[in-house]
């Protein structure tokens, strides 16, 4: 069936496959298992040193501080997609809770061999790192594959993001809206800069659906680099625009519920 559309927001972009869409049930099994799985591994491997990563890192030796956890990441610092003084103050702060980061080097998924009824993993810098369990925590590719076979083919950049103007409308396009990670806005992407986004592209469709003219529409400004990386359920690192903090004062602000409460609440609905 086609649905015509006079007006329409895109908003879908990390690849998880619609197909596979699981209960609230089956995902809360899904959290079980995993925490079985750490509950029962003496060493655990974490795959990738993104937000990802580092948050599953921290988590982890706040929970469980007697486990030995290593994170294996490619690039020459944590945490790339903020500054290096927020890297070099997590990699320090890990460091601290005895999480054992290499960097630099690729674990190779293809090479895992037994020991004694561990496992051991292979790194492309020759190192082997026993571990009862691993999490591949290396971010996920944009699921925008599917636009490239609609009339939006066009309009991906080529890191497969929907290209949009000043009004989050997508170039070249009268009534298609893009919001949040699939927009090639130069900013962070964020989910509270989503939301912002959200509030643009809604109120230009308004706008547009009630006569408006183009010229009498809202414009977005890039957000600022803000990003707070929670390290336990204490602390977080948290870059702003003229400083960068780590420490219990940026996890007062995100590590207690990960901002459950708040969307939450914004949604209307019980803390809890
Ligand atoms: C570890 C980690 C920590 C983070 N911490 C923060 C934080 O503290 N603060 C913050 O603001 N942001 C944070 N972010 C970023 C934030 O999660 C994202 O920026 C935000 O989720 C983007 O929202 P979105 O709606 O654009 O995309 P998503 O949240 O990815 O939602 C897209 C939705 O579209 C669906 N979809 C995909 N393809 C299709 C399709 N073909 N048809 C229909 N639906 C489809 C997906 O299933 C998904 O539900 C964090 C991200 C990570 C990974």
């Amino acid at each position: 069936m086609t649905v015509p559309f006079p007006m329409t927001i895109l908003s879908l972009p990390q690849a998880t496959v619609i197909l596979s869409r699981k209960t609230r049930m089956e995902r809360l099994q899904e959290y079980q298992a995993e925490n079985e799985k750490i509950k029962s591994a003496q060493y655990v491997l974490i795959v990738g040193g993104g937000p990802t990563g580092v948050e599953l890192a921290g988590e982890i030796s706040f929970d469980f501080p007697e486990k030995h956890v290593t994170l294996v990441h490619s690039g020459s610092r944590l945490l790339e997609f903020i500054g290096p003084k927020a890297s070099a103050k997590t990699l320090q702060w890990l460091t601290s809770k005895r999480v054992e980061v290499k960097l630099e080097q690729r674990v190779d998924l293809n090479s895992i061999t037994d020991s004694n009824g561990s496992k051991i993993y292979h790194t492309t810098a020759g190192e082997s790192i026993k571990a009862d369990c691993h999490f591949i925590c290396t971010g996920k590719p944009l699921g925008s594959e599917w636009l490239k076979g609609t009339i939006l083919k066009n309009n991906l950049d080529g890191q497969g993001r929907l290209m949009v103007d000043e009004y989050l409308r997508v170039k070249g396009r009268k009534n298609i809206f893009a919001i949040g990670d699939i927009t090639d806005v130069p900013e962070i992407k964020q989910g509270y800069l989503a939301q912002k986004h959200a509030l643009v592209a809604a109120e230009n469709l308004k706008l547009l659906m009630a006569g408006g003219k183009d010229r009498k529409m809202s414009t977005y400004k890039p957000g600022s680099s803000t990003a707070i990386v929670s390290l336990g359920r204490r602390d977080a690192v948290a870059q702003f625009p003229y400083t960068t903090l780590i420490g219990i004062f940026p996890g007062m602000i995100k590590s207690r519920d990960l901002f459950v409460g708040k969307t939450r609440k914004q949604r209307g609905l019980q803390p809890r």
